[in-house]
């Protein structure tokens, strides 16, 4: 029969007692469970968070509650916080509380006087500071003495220190149900993702003394080391120690045998292997790395409590890892373990978080990794510091196209402006390169070479580090951690895979990011951006000459010269891909962005061209619009100007043909961006089935292709059906959808976009984490009107949102077939996609099982 459950405020924990998390707090189960396996824990109570929350409003508990648990410990006990998770922290833990005079003339003869002072005075100073709220300094003192304290109490407070131990308890109770409702505390847990109204279970235990004679202390130890994961047993044993009170002859001990000094395992080796008996047993019984405090008194060993062991991203994956090889947890649940984000500190170079860190600045953290290199101010030097075999880092106020050669030269970037989703943000990612964007606290001059932060100033050649995991900037070079790519990285992506229910390609331009999406088991390019194949060298003097070319014939003329390389860029995707589907991005910018901006560099092209300069600067001029990212690019250059898309997919049919020959399967996607209209669509779709049936007649050869359409303006979301039925897959370019649905310019909102998120006025970064709500919905209308058209055709979402956890959970939720992010950023995809797919999985059995109970 169901033990009736006792809601009374307080309970023993013992291994039947109905103590439970959602009343107690993690802490008083984790006790018991260690009740449980018969560790030697001693007795303790759990105050219920109702209890507590009733203290916290002037309700104190019974006095027979009170003295029961005093009087139940013999005199002193420890209060702990129990919050319903350990990462929400809680209010300090107290110990020895109930010593008064009489308590401590009994530990004086039974420890002797210095550990019975010791042990008064640490209360007295603790009790004084966190509950009577006097001034710590007056109590810091570490040469005070029993006696100094006990005065000192008294003139800050006009009466002796109290001696009733049950008053003592209340006032301790008192104290931390209230330090638990106090804004500060609140606003930190709600940091770590606390509720608002999360509750706070406080935790009584009778102390274990660890002052006295023979071998007595206390410790911790884990079996894993927090920054590696690598196992071994780290951590600490204090001989004569106990939170503040501490005595003369106090001694740390190595906990194993150690060259440098004495260690437990050697001075008390039964001890030592009982704690390594229980770590183990820990482990498997909380199905958890755990950290294991306890007490030595006398050789007699007490395990007081057990944690979670703090870790690092790479200790996290690899405890993950074991305990799912260990049989300890399932393989779904080591999946859910890790925190998708964690894994980007995996796959770069990162800040060894032990080091000294000489911050100059912060900036917006827009691709993670660290990086050590000698500042350069233009892509040139980037270029020449590179061509020396110098490590750079470019600062720039922010990037332009022509800047792609810098970045590719450089190992970090740092930009002044920007935001998440502005270009150096998106090359950077794409390259894997760590960035730091909108740093509004450095100010450049580019003349003098110089980059200002606050009162400090460095020269272009001097060396900083870009930790562009966290946005910091730091002077020199600082110690780093390698990546760590290694197998229990591949083991816990590869059981993350067999949960996953949404697919994850990359969006890659270059064989370099095909390869990289390939190592990280991309399952296809989701998108490849072409017109950064066009900045490149040998490339842009024919752009510029089709640019400027008046007939369509001369524009041919300079498309023919391009026609070549493109199909090369092509044939290699589609060689490295491998019968992976690559969808191809017909050209999107403005023109303009591919012409000189300056007299200089208007000059140097009349010159290429043999034009005047008036010519060139009328035209360049002719070209400028007001509003580039709404004016002639996309799917309207592909329409007013037919003989680039001609050009590009004729490429792309030529690399099939020619992939195809050398025995790679292709499977080829033509997309179509910045549409809004379905007219757009068929116009291209017409001209594009006219080049592919004249390739396969010119090479007699058979290959098929997809055409796909970006859903990347608010129209297209809400025509999705029309547009549907010209296609046989639809992308969410969720970068535009997103500026475009806001009106929000996605390389300006970096300017105001902190102060509205620090205001509330956006909950997040639109162009981070995708908008559910706003942009959501068009995604979600985009979804259903093209389903209900054509039930068969795929569903994509290629932005930057694309490699977000929630915003991929979101994808998954609306029905999307793939997402598509930046190679770094495919490991996190399939994680987060992996995790989602759990949790609906567990959502839809509960659901199930809920039926089948009722
Ligand atoms: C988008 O707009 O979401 C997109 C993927 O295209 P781009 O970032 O190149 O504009
Ligand atoms: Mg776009």
């Amino acid at each position: 029969m169901d033990q009736p459950r006792d809601t009374s405020s307080v309970i023993e924990i013992t291994p039947s007692a109905p103590v439970t998390t959602a009343d107690h707090g993690w802490r008083a189960k984790c006790l018991q469970r260690l009740i449980r396996m018969d560790l030697p824990v001693p007795r303790s109570f759990a105050i219920s968070a109702a209890a507590v929350r009733g203290i916290a409003s002037g309700r104190m508990l019974a006095r027979g509650d009170l003295d029961r648990l005093i009087a139940a410990a013999g005199g002193l006990v420890g209060v702990r916080p129990s919050a319903l998770n350990p990462e929400w922290g809680g209010p300090g833990t107290v110990l020895n509380v109930g010593i008064n005079a009489a308590c401590h003339a009994r530990l004086a003869q039974r420890l002797g006087v210095d550990a019975a002072d010791a042990l008064y005075r640490g209360f007295v100073q603790s009790y004084a500071i966190h509950v009577a709220r006097l001034d710590p300094d007056m109590f810091s003192e570490p040469d005070a003495t029993l006696a100094d304290a006990l005065a000192a109490y008294r003139d800050e407070t006009d009466e002796d220190f109290p001696q009733d131990p049950a008053r003592q308890l209340a006032e301790v109770l008192r104290s931390m149900a209230r330090a638990w409702d106090g804004p500060s505390a609140r606003l930190l847990r709600q940091a770590k993702g606390a509720p608002a109204d999360a509750s706070l279970g406080l935790v009584v235990q009778d102390m274990a003394l660890a002052l006295g004679p023979g071998v007595t202390g206390s410790g911790t130890i884990q079996f894993i080391d927090s920054v590696t994961g690598a196992p071994g047993i780290t951590g600490r044993f204090q001989g004569q120690t106990q939170g503040r009170a501490m005595l003369a002859d106090a001694v740390t001990l190595y906990l194993t045998r150690d060259p440098r000094g004495p260690s437990l395992e050697e001075t008390a080796p039964g001890v030592f292997a009982d704690l390594v008996r229980f770590g183990v047993a820990a482990r498997e019984r909380l199905r958890e790395e755990m950290q294991i405090e306890f007490v030595v008194a006398d050789s007699e060993l007490s395990i007081i409590d057990a944690t979670r062991v703090q870790r690092s991203s790479r200790a996290a994956v690899r405890i993950a890892v074991a305990l799912g090889r260990d049989g300890i947890i399932p393989t779904d649940e080591a999946v859910m373990r890790v925190q998708p984000r964690a894994l980007s500190d995996l796959l770069h170079h990162q800040v060894d978080p032990r080091a000294p860190r000489d911050l100059i600045t912060r900036g917006m953290a827009a691709s993670p990794g660290a990086a050590t290199g000698r500042i350069v101010f233009t892509a040139a030097a980037a270029q020449a510091a590179a061509a020396r075999g110098e490590p750079c880092v470019l600062v720039r106020r922010e990037t332009v196209p022509e800047d792609i050669r810098g970045m590719h030269a450089s190992v970090a970037v740092l930009t002044e402006r920007g935001g998440m989703t502005s270009h150096a943000a998106v090359i950077a990612r794409g390259l894997g390169l760590p960035c730091i964007v909108g740093a509004s606290g450095i100010s450049i001059d580019a003349r003098a070479r110089t980059l200002t932060a606050g009162a400090r100033s460095f020269r272009e050649g001097e060396e900083i580090t870009i930790d562009g995991t966290s946005g910091e900037v730091l002077a020199g070079a600082a110690a780093m951690l390698e990546p760590a790519l290694d197998d229990a990285f591949n083991q816990l992506l590869e059981w993350a895979d067999a949960a996953c229910t949404i697919a994850v390609r990359a969006n890659a331009d270059t064989p370099e990011d095909a390869r990289t999406a390939r190592m990280f088991a991309a399952q296809g390019i989701g998108l490849c951006r072409t017109e950064h194949m066009f900045f490149d060298e040998k490339r842009l003097p024919a752009m510029r000459e089709m640019i400027f070319a008046d007939r369509p014939e001369d524009r041919r003329l300079a498309l023919d010269r391009l026609l070549p390389m493109q199909r090369d860029d092509f044939t290699t995707l589609f060689q490295i891909m491998d019968g992976l589907p690559v969808t191809i991005r017909l050209f999107d910018p403005p023109l303009h962005e591919f012409l000189p901006h300056d007299r200089e560099g208007m000059r140097e092209l009349a010159e290429t061209l043999d034009l005047p300069l008036s010519d060139v600067v009328r035209r360049v001029d002719a070209l400028s619009e007001f509003n580039p990212m709404l004016g002639m690019r996309g799917v309207r250059l592909g329409i007013v100007i037919p003989e680039i898309y001609e050009m590009q997919a004729r490429a792309i049919f030529e690399a099939a043909v020619a992939a195809g020959r050398k025995g790679e399967g292709v499977v080829a996607e033509i997309m179509i961006p910045l549409v809004s209209a379905m007219r757009e669509v068929e116009l291209v779709r017409h001209q594009i089935e006219g080049v592919a049936a004249s390739v396969r007649q010119e090479t007699r050869t058979r290959f098929d292709y997809r055409l796909g359409v970006m859903v990347e303006t608010p129209r297209a979301a809400l025509r999705a059906g029309d547009i549907a039925e010209h296609c046989a897959f639809l992308s969410f370019g969720t970068n535009d959808l997103t500026q475009m649905t806001y009106g929000l310019s996605r390389d300006d909102a970096g300017r105001f976009m902190g102060s509205y998120v620090a205001q509330g006025v956006y909950a997040e970064d639109p162009f981070h984490i995708l908008d559910q709500e706003g942009v959501g919905e068009l995604i979600l209308t985009g979804v259903k009107r093209a389903r209900a058209r054509k039930p068969g055709i795929t569903l994509s979402v290629c932005g930057e949102h694309g490699g977000n956890p929630e915003s991929i959970a979101f994808c998954l939720h609306a029905g999307v077939d793939y997402v598509s992010c930046s190679p770094f950023r495919v490991p996190i995809a399939r994680l987060a996609g992996a995790q989602e797919s759990i949790r609906a999985l567990r959502a839809a059995q509960a659901c199930e099982g809920l039926k089948a109970g009722s």
